[in-house]
């Protein structure tokens, strides 16, 4: 299967990783879009959240909360948010959460 998140998770092409468990990986996003910038994802391949299943879905919340804790924006804030399907911007058919913070995020969220 042809995706850049399997990849990135096979250690097929390089990232700048702040995360990893059984389950999970997170890692720097290429073009980020706030100070902080990660990305949290499963390391089975699921096409987005429609696909997860329960015991993914807790994993990638708790390595969410954990890359919050270590990129030092528990305190201050930040936004997950995860993009599902075409309407939603997805744009990478790999489910991941975007983790952004380290300044004021816009309260627009479309
Ligand atoms: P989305 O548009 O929600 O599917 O988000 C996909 C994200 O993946 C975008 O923010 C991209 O900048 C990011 N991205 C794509 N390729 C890579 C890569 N090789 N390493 C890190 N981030 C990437």
């Amino acid at each position: 299967m042809d995706c850049i998140f399997c990849k990135i998770a096979a250690g097929e092409i390089p990232s700048d990783r702040v995360y990893e468990d059984e389950f999970v990986l997170a890692f720097r996003d290429i073009h980020p879009q706030a100070p902080v910038h990660a990305l949290v994802v499963p390391k089975k391949h699921m096409k987005n959240l429609l696909e997860c299943d329960d015991g993914t879905a807790v994993a990638v919340l708790n390595a969410v909360k954990a890359v919050a804790k270590s990129e030092g924006v528990s305190e201050s804030g930040f936004r997950a948010v995860t993009n599902c399907g075409p309407d939603g911007a997805q744009s990478v058919e790999h489910l991941h959460f975007h983790v952004l913070g380290g300044r004021q995020l816009s309260g627009r969220m479309g």
